[in-house]
């Protein structure tokens, strides 16, 4: 892991609106940067194209702008800052957009032997899954193509088979993360999940790799988002690995719940900062509330400006325990403000 100067990003998912979670991750990203006089990035996810829209895209920003969080590069390009014009090397920060820098690392783990292209069909595929569950495997990736001899490789392309790469996932290989908020995470990689898909065979690249590279190109310092990316960091670290990429370090939070302590969702009410907004609720309120949900500087404090926020926050005080989202609480701090 690399000291690096502070820069962080926000990376939605433009497939719904803004959720209290998102926001929340937004502020601990944005506090963490303004902290230290960093860089705040605003970075789009949708490489599912299917569920992504430029609507979702839209109303994240006009929410993140309501919550005053506001960011140096996003999908516009530089907005805070001009003495930050050297960022735009990084080109569009809408993952849709990033095609060609993706296929550019494919092609360079391809000819370092990090990936190999599978000709398996969906129901060799299907039929791999079925056999290892039924001798009581784990499913994944048996590595039938792991071993093609070049010419068997030239004659499947030369036939038309359509094919994807897929990582060759080391063997024995234990990765630890050493997360701010959940210690020391292992993981036996190769017991986990078998040789996992990079590229598909219509040439879009598969959501952890994109992740994996523009952290890396967008030289992130530390990765702060929800718990539930976890086991996405282990396939990311791989690809960081084969890359000769320095590591982020790593600081996911735990999750917010509702008050029956299930995964806080729209069963529990409003969850979207849009539901706020319309129903009246103060930026100022929202950003205060949702900064203790998840942390406290360890005093009895409750009412925190902005500026407090920004000089008390620190990652090793994000708890590792589950946050209860309150509404009750939320309405009580809303009226004192
Ligand atoms: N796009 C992911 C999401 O919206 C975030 C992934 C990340 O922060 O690495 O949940």
């Amino acid at each position: 892991v690399l000291q690096r100067p502070v820069r962080v990003r926000f990376a939605p998912s433009p497939t719904g609106q803004l959720h209290v979670g998102g926001a929340r991750t937004a502020l601990f990203n944005w506090l963490h940067a303004r902290k230290h006089s960093g860089i705040f990035m605003l970075r789009i996810e949708d490489t599912d194209l299917s569920r992504s829209t430029r609507e979702n895209e839209e109303s994240l920003l006009r929410d993140l702008r309501w919550l005053g969080l506001d960011w140096d590069y996003g999908p516009e390009g530089v907005t805070n800052n001009s003495n930050l014009e050297e960022l735009k090397k990084l080109g569009p920060l809408r993952q849709s957009e990033r095609g060609f820098i993706y296929k550019k690392y494919v092609e360079k783990l391809h000819s370092e032997g990090f990936v190999y292209p599978c000709f398996c069909s969906e129901e060799e595929l299907e039929r791999q899954r079925i056999e290892m569950e039924a001798s009581g495997q784990t499913p994944k990736y048996a590595g039938t193509c792991r071993h093609l001899t070049p010419t068997e490789i030239e004659k499947q392309i030369a036939a038309g088979v359509p094919y994807v790469f897929r990582f060759k996932v080391p063997k024995d290989t234990k990765i630890v993360l050493h997360d701010i908020v959940r210690g020391d995470v292992v993981w036996d990689a190769e017991a986990t999940f078998g040789d996992f898909i990079v590229m598909r065979s219509n040439g879009v690249p598969v959501y952890n790799f994109c992740v994996a590279i523009d952290d890396a190109l967008m030289e992130i310092s530390t990765v702060i988002r929800a718990e539930e990316h976890l086991t996405n960091t282990v396939r990311q670290i791989l690809v960081l690995h084969a890359l000769g990429f320095p590591l982020p370090s790593y600081a996911h939070c735990s999750l917010i719940l509702g008050e029956d302590r299930t995964k806080l969702s729209k069963r529990h009410g409003a969850t979207s900062v849009n539901q706020f907004r319309s129903e009246g609720y103060l930026p100022e309120a929202l950003i205060n509330y949702l900064a203790l949900l998840g942390w406290h500087d360890g005093t009895e404090q409750e009412f925190y400006s902005r500026e407090e926020l920004t000089k008390s926050f620190s990652l090793s005080r994000l708890s590792k325990a589950p946050a209860v989202f309150d509404i009750e609480k939320l309405r009580w701090m809303n009226a004192r403000y």
